[in-house]
């Protein structure tokens, strides 16, 4: 179909305001690590109502749909391919908090809300959604993602958070179900709601969420550990979660690759150890939603640390409290500042904690032998088992036929987490970079139980970049 010809499908059912011109697409057909491609169309609808009237335009023409928040998203999912069929649809224009329900700490907001947005507007209620990391999402790409960020092993997923959902269907009528609720406790009903969190919107397009609050912490204090190496990692986070109990609130690894790199592109920034950098440092974060009068968290973060230190824990070399925008301003950067140094090839890789050593040696072992020219730059959400163990692969070095090297890294590397019984994705949800690893490692019944489960909400398949076909 012709770009012309689906204006005049859409005339009259949208505002002309729905429809973004073709001058304006770039920001919408551009992933974040993949190749752009070429959209049919590009929409935003203002209302649900417009978001149903263009899913029923896309169903009776066989059109695929992209369901698109902040396109902050790390998988390819976000974007149309180069096939020039896909129909972008926005969700910035679903913007409206419905509703703030402060007893019951839950927000009813649309889909195109931003986390920075929702979490100002309940500032002065003392609620946040506590998950943390370093974009800005829309609510409804974090449901479809099912988020996790730094702050996992206080807080949760995305999924965790969600209450109740108002879904678009991509069938023929553009079914909308809704279960948005303030209520915590009803299991008068089948929950259905999980499935779409994490399903990278092939279960129908988000278009509103009611979301559990957390408690906004009223402190928190920060200490940078500096560890020998990643051996260290698994006994101390067991240590620290006995010492800090409820206090910690993150714990998060960054290698000496990574952190040198982050350090030498923003001059802002400071090695904030007494030596050279650690071959691992890890971030551990306290937090409490009392106020210092009730407890002192930096005092509790103080206490536990000399008492590891009189216990001579393993592997930990010096620890440094640091002011929490200090420690996290380090921590932010990394991912930012890999891209200055070559292509990223970015490895979202989930591990049982106890297996994140052998994983390391084994994945580091093979790529000094068999990709010498990629340099290893691990960081990531240790405290839930989450390392991004990130490549950079630098310009001018390795073979020339890059992307049969990436597609046989990525896999290796992905080999040797799942054989420790780890995910090839542990909180960047699917998508095109990660489709050949869904396809391999997912059993075959388990796949055949999700496309059947996905043809409920997606009949025809045209949420597709998310599932591959089945
Ligand atoms: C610097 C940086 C740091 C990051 N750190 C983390 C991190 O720590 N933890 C983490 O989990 N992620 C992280 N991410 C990844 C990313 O921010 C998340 O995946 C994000 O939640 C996606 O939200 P979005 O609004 O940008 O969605 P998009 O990128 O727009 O879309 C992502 C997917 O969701 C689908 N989608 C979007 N909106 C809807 C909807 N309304 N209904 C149905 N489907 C929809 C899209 O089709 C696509 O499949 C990071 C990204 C960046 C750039």
């Amino acid at each position: 179909m012709q770009y012309q010809d689906f204006l005049k499908r859409v005339d009259g059912r949208v505002a002309p305001r729905a429809i973004v011109p073709p001058a304006e697409w770039d920001p919408f057909v551009n992933g974040l690590r993949c190749a752009g491609g070429v959209p049919l169309a590009v929409l935003a609808p203002g209302s649900v109502d417009e978001l149903r009237a263009i899913v029923r335009v896309c169903v009776e023409a066989g059109l695929p749909v992209v369901p698109q928040g902040a396109n902050s998203g790390l998988v390819g999912a976000s974007v149309p391919d180069a096939s020039g069929r896909h129909v972008v649809l926005l969700t910035r224009r679903l913007g409206a908090v419905r509703q703030l329900a402060i007893a019951d700490a839950v927000a009813v907001v649309e889909a195109g809300v931003r986390l920075s947005q929702l979490n100002f507007m309940l500032e002065p209620h003392r609620l946040q959604l506590g998950i943390d990391l370093g974009a800005d999402p829309s609510i409804g790409g974090m449901i479809a993602t099912n988020t996790g960020g730094s702050r996992m092993m206080r807080y949760g997923d995305m999924r965790r958070h969600v209450l109740g959902l108002e879904v678009v269907l991509a069938d023929r009528d553009a079914t909308m179900i809704s279960n948005l609720r303030l209520t915590r406790k009803d299991n008068g009903r089948v929950g259905w709601a999980p499935l779409v969190s994490g399903a990278g919107g092939a279960m129908g397009i988000v278009t509103a969420a009611a979301i559990e609050l957390d408690p906004l912490p009223q402190q928190s204090a920060t200490m940078l550990m500096a560890l020998g190496g990643i051996d260290a990692v698994p006994d101390l986070v067991i240590e620290l979660r006995r010492a800090l109990g409820e206090f910690l609130s993150a714990c998060e690894i960054m290698s000496k690759a990574a952190t040198e790199i982050a350090l030498r592109h923003n001059p802002g920034l400071k090695n904030p150890f007494r030596d050279a950098l650690p071959a691992q440092a890890m971030l551990v974060e306290v937090s409490s939603g009392l106020d210092r009068s009730a407890v002192d968290v930096e005092a509790v973060l103080l206490g536990a640390t000399e008492r590891l230190f009189a216990r001579e824990a393993p592997g930990v070399e010096d620890a440094l409290v640091v002011p929490p925008p200090v420690a996290w301003a380090l921590r932010h950067a990394i991912s930012d500042s890999l891209k200055m140094e070559g292509e990223v090839i970015g490895l979202d890789i989930g591990l049982p904690l106890a297996a994140l050593p052998a994983f390391h040696a084994k994945a580091a072992a093979m790529l000094a032998a068999d990709f010498p020219w990629l340099k290893l730059c691990d960081f990531g959400h240790c405290g839930d088992g989450g390392v991004h163990f990130n490549l950079v692969w630098p310009s001018g070095t390795g073979p020339a036929h890059r992307e049969s090297a990436r597609d046989d890294v990525r896999m290796r590397i992905y080999e040797a987490a799942v054989g420790v019984g780890g995910s090839f994705s542990a909180e960047h949800g699917l998508g095109p970079s990660n489709a050949a690893a869904f396809a391999r490692f997912t059993p075959p019944d388990e796949r055949q139980l999700t496309q059947g489960l996905r043809r409920i909400f997606d009949p025809w398949e045209l949420l597709a970049r998310a599932l591959p076909p089945a």
